[in-house]
């Protein structure tokens, strides 16, 4: 079937370029991802790390031309686009230089003469992606993954299939062998069967709650481990000692971040009493003063949403909770025109009926809420499925621990907005998914962690001279 996409600017079909796999192809790349791992598990650290700087010296060099296909066929901003080609080659070479290290033997005392952990490549991983960050997501499985030993079947998003293909051929080019990372152009349709196949031996998935659950139903049935990084609506606490001229620019950076499609976009934005009222003020503001556009143009902050859907989802989302209640402070609706743009929104006195109160909202939409103190907004912020991330706003350093300590949330920031860093573990609790990707949790969520026990080391391999 061939692939169509659509430039979520224009609302203009492009040209099509690719068919999706038949099962007789999908077949082959899973032998040759088989065959690969074998000889790729033998490779050295420092043979991968060498492919591994040779990717990120690739996308720097060419990350003006992959921003732009990004653009196209998702529709953030190419300065946006260009720095997550950069960012994809910064973690590519964080796990070069630290990868070796993360996956060092961990000597353990027992009765043995001697024992420790190895950590060993596992396999083959289906990795499932989302469209919003189509560089970013995949780099963040790959480059700890590949330098583990492990080697990687991308299955991506249906409207990404040029970045798709861009990302094997980064990979190709840096001389990764011929199977070592593969790109699956199939549909959701295909994934089961994918599971299914013993070939494979772990599957990552980074999207919707419900395609999470789908994809962790199916590899439970077949006993293969999953992490799975899901939707979120973190919450963005402002309590009475924040900056508040900070905080509010910051919060509309965090809520249009990629045109307001991010997992780890502040949705939910908390505000104490004390300080409602200055806080929604410079709000408004800052969130008035983005400039929503063409993609490509330098000083463009918000593009379009990447699919007519996306943006219709969230006009939903908005006129039910109105009709529910809620005000709109801002915005609240679509630019005319070509492309599926819409205006930075505000909405406040939102009712628990509402359906902005517990579903995520995946477009430039911010939740305001006011709590009468620090308690409130504590219970506010967990009054919901999920749990990726969470930002608070306070010079009080006490204040700050506590809410580090009770927020359910896998991430918590202070006086910063949430952003994921290639040294820090990066996931969620609840309905966001398990497990972490990045940093040395990342690495070892699949590899075989071996223990291994040594009653009698035998004869010392180097014998001291007689
Ligand atoms: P999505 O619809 O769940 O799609 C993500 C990926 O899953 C795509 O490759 C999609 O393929 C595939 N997929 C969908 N349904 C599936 C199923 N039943 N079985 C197997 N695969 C399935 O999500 P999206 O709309 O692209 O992305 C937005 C969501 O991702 C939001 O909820 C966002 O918060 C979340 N997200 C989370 C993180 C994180 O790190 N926690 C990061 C980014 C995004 P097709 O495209 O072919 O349908």
């Amino acid at each position: 079937m061939p692939i169509t996409t659509i430039n979520p600017a224009t609302g203009e079909a492009m040209p099509t370029e690719w068919e999706t796999l038949t099962p007789a192809q999908v077949e082959a790349k899973l032998a040759k991802a088989d065959e690969a791992f074998r000889a790729h598990r033998r490779t050295s650290f420092g043979e991968r790390a060498d492919k591994l700087r040779a990717a990120a010296d690739i996308l720097s060099a060419e990350k003006d031309a992959l921003g732009r296909m990004m653009t196209m066929e998702m529709g953030k901003t190419l300065k946006a686009a260009v720095a997550e080609a950069e960012k994809c080659a910064v973690a590519c070479r964080y796990y070069a230089d630290h990868g070796e290290r993360f996956m060092d033997d961990e000597p353990v005392e027992t009765s043995a003469s001697r024992s420790y952990i190895r950590y060993l490549p596992i396999g083959p991983v289906l990795a499932v992606m989302p469209w919003n960050f189509p560089f970013w997501q995949v780099f963040r499985f790959a480059a700890p993954g590949l330098m583990a030993g492990n080697v990687g079947l991308l299955k991506h998003a249906s409207n990404v299939p040029r970045c798709a293909m861009a990302i094997e051929d980064v990979f190709r080019r840096a001389g990764f062998a011929e199977g070592v990372f593969q790109t699956l152009l199939v549909g959701s349709d295909a994934v089961a069967g994918i599971l299914d196949d013993p070939r494979v031996k772990a599957a990552t998935l980074t999207g919707s709650t419900p395609a999470g659950s789908s994809v962790a139903e199916r590899a439970g049935k077949r006993l293969k481990k999953t992490v799975l990084e899901l939707g979120g609506s973190d919450p963005f606490i402002v309590l009475p000692t924040a900056d508040l001229d900070a905080a509010a620019k910051t919060a509309a950076k965090a809520r249009n971040i990629n045109n307001g499609q991010s997992c780890i976009a502040a949705k939910r934005f908390i505000v104490h009493a004390d300080v409602y009222d200055a806080f929604r003020d410079r709000f408004v503001a800052a969130m008035e003063a983005e400039t929503v556009g063409d993609p490509l143009r330098a000083d463009t902050d918000v593009g379009p949403l990447a699919m007519k859907q996306t943006r219709e989802d969230a006009e939903r989302q908005v006129r039910d909770s109105v009709a529910a209640g809620a005000k709109v402070l801002t915005g609240g609706e679509r630019v005319e025109g070509p492309g599926f743009f819409y205006r930075p929104t505000i909405l406040a006195e939102i009712p628990e009926s509402a359906p902005a109160y517990r579903e995520e909202v995946f477009a430039p939409v911010a939740l305001l809420f006011r709590a009468k103190d620090a308690d409130e907004a504590i219970a506010l912020a967990n009054d919901s499925d999920f749990g990726l991330g969470s930002s608070v706003w306070t010079r009080d350093a006490a204040e700050a621990r506590r809410f580090v300590d009770e927020l359910e949330a896998g991430m918590t920031y202070v006086n910063a907005m949430v952003a994921s860093d290639p040294r820090l573990p990066f996931g969620g609790v609840k309905q966001s998914g398990y497990g972490r990707e990045l940093g040395r949790f990342g690495m070892h969520e699949f590899v075989n962690i071996k223990s291994v026990w040594m009653e009698d080391e035998g004869p010392d391999e180097h014998p001291a001279a007689e």
